[in-house]
């Protein structure tokens, strides 16, 4: 999904953190963030959407070195020559080094000539110093004022504070400074005396953005910024920041939940689900032509609130599976109103529909259908085991009728789920059945229109599945007597 250019302020390279870096627990393997890349050009705004739960917020940490992912890279500012150099190497790189050219080290699955930019540029792999460095460039405003705000400090040298970050700027040019983004914020002179708990919740949000544009960082990285204004004091923010970005050339990644803000401010826009960016274009690409079937939801389902704000709503309709119960395949398979049979489906998801079959059947066509004793999923496998009451008995006659009645039940509501099964088979002692479904797949993030990616098998992406596994027929009548 990366183009580079002379301008490319940041670049993030596959990145992945799993949940036990935030619960310490070790067995914690669901990923946060899941290989995402994104690149920032210089004076642009990249907008991050999704629901409660799908990563913003520990991707913006992870950029801003906040938090500290398990691998990937970040560039910032890198020359672009090396940039140049580290996209090309990063984009060829796969992580889990399946398809790795053998010259690659097989301790890392990264190329020596990648460790070694790795090593130079970027920010998660560099010395501290120089981290720090870069960092004065790097300005990130947190979500919930008042905890990011020092109670003893006046609103002035609260602003004031951000320029010990380092600045070439004297005292007067820094009054000036301060003076001169307090009026654009919307502060009063009368503000800049108070304290914080003199202030409002509303206030307090504007005190952190009007600090972070005040040493015009290049990157500003925004968690919600408007979360907690009215409609006015949002538009005076959001014209704020898009004054100070088109006079100061600066760049913002921002995250948020209020479409009205991600409208205003960004050029691109990743929409992330369960720790994968799952669609990423232009912002007119994503709202005139979007592709995933998640954003469209996400963005049908949006509420407008009596503020006129646009918010994506938590739980849009239905629940987003949470951390760490990731859903095998397409993550949003189990919510996808399209999914279908290589989205995903695991053993553990069709056995109530076989089981819904074994029992209705059981009670309705007493010839083919033995009582079933238990159904044993094979997560490894992705299979199904059905074991019967009494000895074997399992017939051919019985294996072709279940393919029909699976068949029927794929029609009817629910049925989806069922179209993943690629073979049933009787044991050849004839006292088991197998259900075998297709290996789940995980769709990849791809251009399906000129600068416009998405991840769903609905744009491709199956190659290796017109294989020979897909028909529900027994491969060979069953070694046992027909009852
Ligand atoms: S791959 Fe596409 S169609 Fe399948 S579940 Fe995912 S989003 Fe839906």
């Amino acid at each position: 999904m990366i183009e580079i250019d002379e301008t490319t302020l940041l670049y993030a390279a596959h990145m992945d953190l799993e949940l036990a870096a935030i619960t310490r627990r070790p067995g914690d393997k669901a990923k946060v963030l899941d290989d995402i890349s994104l690149q920032l050009l210089e004076g642009e705004t990249l907008g991050i959407i999704g629901e409660s739960g799908s990563g913003k917020s520990i991707l913006l940490r992870a950029i801003a070195g906040l938090v500290h992912v398990d691998s990937g890279a970040v560039y910032f500012e890198t020359p672009p020559e090396f940039m140049y150099k580290a996209v090309k190497l990063e984009k060829e790189y796969v992580p889990g080094g399946s398809n790795q050219p053998a010259a690659l080290s097989p301790a890392s699955g990264i190329s020596p000539e990648l460790a070694d930019i790795r090593a130079r540029f970027s920010l998660i792999a560099g010395p501290l110093r120089k981290t720090r460095k870069v960092r004065k460039e790097i300005y990130f405003v947190f979500q919930g004022s008042r905890t990011a705000i020092d109670p003893k400090k006046t609103v002035w040298d609260i602003i004031a504070e951000s320029f010990k970050r380092g600045t070439d700027l004297n005292k007067s040019e820094i009054d000036r400074k301060i003076r001169e983004v307090a009026e654009a914020a919307g502060l009063r002179e009368s503000d800049l005396q108070k304290y914080p708990n003199d202030m409002n919740v509303e206030e307090l949000q504007i005190v952190n953005i009007a600090r972070a544009l005040a040493v015009e960082p290049k990157l500003a990285i925004l968690d919600e910024p408007t979360s907690d204004m009215d409609i006015s004091a949002q538009a005076q923010i959001l014209n704020t920041l898009r004054d100070y970005q088109y006079s100061r050339g600066m760049s913002y990644i921002v995250a948020s939940n209020d479409l009205n803000v991600i409208r205003v401010l960004s050029d691109k826009v990743a929409v992330m689900y369960l720790g994968k960016i799952v669609e990423y274009s232009t912002l007119q690409n994503i709202y005139s032509g979007m592709l995933h079937p998640y954003t469209k939801k996400l963005l049908s389902n949006a509420i407008t609130l009596e503020n006129g704000k646009g918010l994506i709503d938590s739980e849009i309709s239905d629940r987003s599976p949470a951390l760490p119960n990731i859903p095998a395949g397409c993550a949003f398979h189990t919510r996808c109103p399209v999914a279908f049979k290589h989205c995903g489906w695991t053993a553990a998801e069709i056995a109530p529909l076989i089981r819904e079959i074994l029992i209705l059947n059981r009670n309705t066509d007493l010839s083919n259908f033995p009582p079933y004793h238990e159904l044993i999923p094979d997560t490894a496998g992705n299979s199904l085991k059905i074991t019967f009451e009494g000895g074997p008995h399992i017939s051919y006659e019985f294996v072709s009728e279940f393919n029909r009645l699976i068949e029927a039940r794929i029609l009817l509501e629910g049925g989806t789920p069922l179209q993943a099964v690629s073979s049933v088979t009787v044991s050849p002692g004839g006292d088991f059945v197998t259900i075998q479904l297709l290996k789940p797949k995980v769709p990849k993030l791809m251009e399906v229109r000129p600068a416009h990616f998405a991840s769903c098998f609905q744009y491709g992406g199956l190659d290796e599945y017109t294989d020979r596994q897909e028909t529900r027929e027994p491969e060979e009548k069953p070694s046992v007597e027909e009852s």
